[in-house]
């Protein structure tokens, strides 16, 4: 993958220039991704996933999805063994992060999508099918789908799909988690659509604020905008909104002037809670001076076509009037997902599980990622008298510490957690963690550890088991990685490159997905941008705003939207925002 290479090359020099290298980091960061894949007699290796051969017929990779994930490994992918039939909805990917940007016109809906069908593949065949798959079925390797368009070639609305390979990519929905009225009176921000409507909604309230006989009630009620969720997605639109309005409609609407507020509701005591403290503060205190009024501990309870009513902590309901609902609370399964993970035994988890090689559990053949998966890391512990075993390469029972730092590298590759316990802990190496676990004299070289001390040493390092954010990073980083993966299958099949086997023989084939934290932003409005960057570097106000600027314009898929996006922004910045209603 692109960047990952560009991000290896140099992080040594970024280790030795720690500042300069994180805005490397991050500007070098790019998206997306495209298909691949194809091929003949699949065999099936002992880890359980196809292994492909040369030979006759291509290898069928089937993928869902055209979002971050599926495009990240369609541009990525790079074997002419493979075939890849893309099924997705959607004929284009959309750059999700300039969504917020949309709702309001800064960036102009076109500018941040790229039909799939422009997207780079490189050596391998692909094809595209506009339609939804509903169904999928592992035991006959069948996908069935629904077409968007009514009919599909054979006249029928709805027809299969055979795979050797499926790679799901589907992504999430909003979660409305079942508080009535939500579907049916709120805003969600999700898709290119959602970005279109909200749009024309906010120009149309301010029209409707400006026709004549209304109360000054009503037209406050109008033009009130709730914005229900503290994420970065929901402060983000907050703070597009707030600049729209202060920026370009007020001075349009002389009759608003003084009636429009912006409210946002957060369950949490704080909004951006997955950033540094001094960034959810500075967001706060931003919010406060712009006048947007940030209640905190507000659980949505009901929307009704006109109100909407939130409880606080303290159990006291109030009803607020409202003219537009923006709901953005975080993400949910899709039905076809749910189904699929009743028939493979995983009905009761909220995302597909999956292997750290991406596989579904429980399935041969089968790949999930981006929002729809989430990788079950293996635990240290329900291992460890594997791991002691294949240590103890003398077979006397217990481990030395040559033994113990042999297995060491192994170890941490296949538990990650290893390491970010050592480094949780500040602990330079295994001397240190068997101090820690109060064994013997660690300093004599001739130490003799016993199970129970190596178990005592392992304990706690599962702690350190971390769930990856849904995120467009997390998901084009592992597109990426599986692209890799299928490209070199036949060539890790005969020379396994992973860590050594703790309950099995061998080595894996590939390493596990590790996944890279390059940094997060959160835009503010008024061009102020907060950075979260590796390391705990945080960095808020207009130097951030261009660092924003230069990321996002590098992440852009293609060059044809680097170049909408850039000059959509230009255009901002010379003649404002378009408020016309289409
Ligand atoms: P998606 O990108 O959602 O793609 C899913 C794809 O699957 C779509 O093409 C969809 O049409 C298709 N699909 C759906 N159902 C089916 C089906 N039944 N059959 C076939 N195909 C189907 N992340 C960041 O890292 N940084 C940000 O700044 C950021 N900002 C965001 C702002 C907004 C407004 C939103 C909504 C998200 C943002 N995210 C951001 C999160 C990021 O967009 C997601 O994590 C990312 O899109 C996940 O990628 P994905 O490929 O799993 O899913
Ligand atoms: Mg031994």
């Amino acid at each position: 993958m692109r960047n990952f290479s560009i991000f290896e090359r140099f992080s040594k020099a970024f280790q030795d220039h720690p500042s300069l290298t994180r805005i490397l980091v991050v500007s070098t960061i790019s998206g997306g991704g495209l298909i691949a894949y194809s091929e003949a007699n699949t065999s099936y290796g002992a880890n359980g996933a196809a292994v492909v051969e040369t030979g006759t017929r291509k290898k069928k990779v089937v993928l869902l999805g055209t979002g971050w994930a599926g495009t990240s490994f369609l541009k990525n992918l790079n074997n002419s063994q493979y075939e890849v039939q893309i099924i997705s909805p959607r004929n284009y990917f959309a750059f999700t992060p300039l969504l917020p940007s949309v709702t309001c016109g800064t960036v102009e809906a076109r500018s941040v999508v790229e039909p799939i069908r422009n997207i780079g593949r490189k050596n391998v065949d692909t094809s595209y099918l506009e339609a939804e798959c509903f169904k999928i079925d592992p035991a006959s390797k069948k996908v069935y789908c629904r077409s968007k368009q009514g009919l599909s070639s054979n006249g029928k609305k709805e027809f299969s799909v055979d795979y050797d390979y499926l790679v799901i990519a589907t992504g999430a929905q909003s979660n409305t988690f079942n508080i009535p009225g939500v579907e049916e009176n709120c805003h969600f921000l999700k898709e290119v659509e959602d970005a279109q409507r909200i749009r024309k909604t906010v120009i149309d309230s301010f029209e409707k604020a400006s026709l004549p006989e209304l109360s000054d009630e009503e037209r406050k009620r109008i033009l009130h905008f709730v914005v229900v969720g503290g994420g970065p997605t929901g402060v983000e639109f907050a703070a597009e909104l707030h600049d729209f309005v202060t920026e370009d409609l007020v001075s349009l609407y002389p009759r608003a002037k003084g009636s429009v507020r912006i409210t946002l509701l957060e369950a949490a005591d704080h909004i951006l809670t997955m950033f540094d403290k001094r960034i959810t503060e500075f967001a706060e205190e931003k919010f406060s001076r712009d006048g947007i009024d940030v209640k905190l501990g507000s659980m949505v309870t009901k929307v009704n076509e006109k109100d909407i009513s939130a409880k606080t902590k303290g159990g006291e309901v109030s009803s607020i009037p409202y003219g537009m609902i923006v709901w953005s609370t975080g993400i949910g399964t899709r039905p076809v997902i749910k189904d699929f993970m009743k028939q493979i035994g995983q009905g009761n988890r909220r995302a597909l599980a999956t292997d750290e090689w991406l596989r579904v559990e429980g399935t041969d053949n089968i790949y999930a990622l981006g929002d729809c998966a989430t990788i079950n890391q293996r635990k240290v512990m329900e291992d460890v008298s594997a791991i002691f075993s294949k240590a103890d390469k003398d077979k006397s029972g217990t481990l030395t510490l040559k033994e113990f730092q042999e297995a060491m590298d192994d170890i941490c590759v296949r538990y990650p957690q290893v390491e970010l316990y050592l480094k949780s802990k500040r602990m330079r190496g295994i001397a240190d963690l068997l101090k820690e676990a109060e064994t013997d004299d660690v300093s004599k070289k001739n130490i003799e550890l016993k199970i129970e001390e190596f178990k005592s040493a392992l304990s706690q390092v599962d702690s350190q088991v971390k769930f990856l954010p849904a995120t467009a990073q997390v998901a084009a980083q592992q597109g990426a990685y599986l692209a890799k993966c299928f490209d070199r299958m036949e060539d890790c099949e005969k020379n396994p490159e992973g860590p050594i086997r703790m309950r099995g023989e061998g080595r894996h084939r590939f390493r596990p997905f590790r996944y890279r934290h390059l940094g997060q932003f959160a835009p503010l409005g008024g061009e102020q941008t907060a950075a979260q960057l590796p390391g705990d570097w945080v960095s808020i106000g207009q130097s951030s705003q261009w660092l924003w600027y230069s990321v996002y314009a590098s992440k852009q898929v293609s060059w044809r939207t680097r170049v909408l996006v850039v000059s959509d922004w230009m255009r901002r910045f010379i003649f404002g925002r378009d408020s016309s209603s289409i």
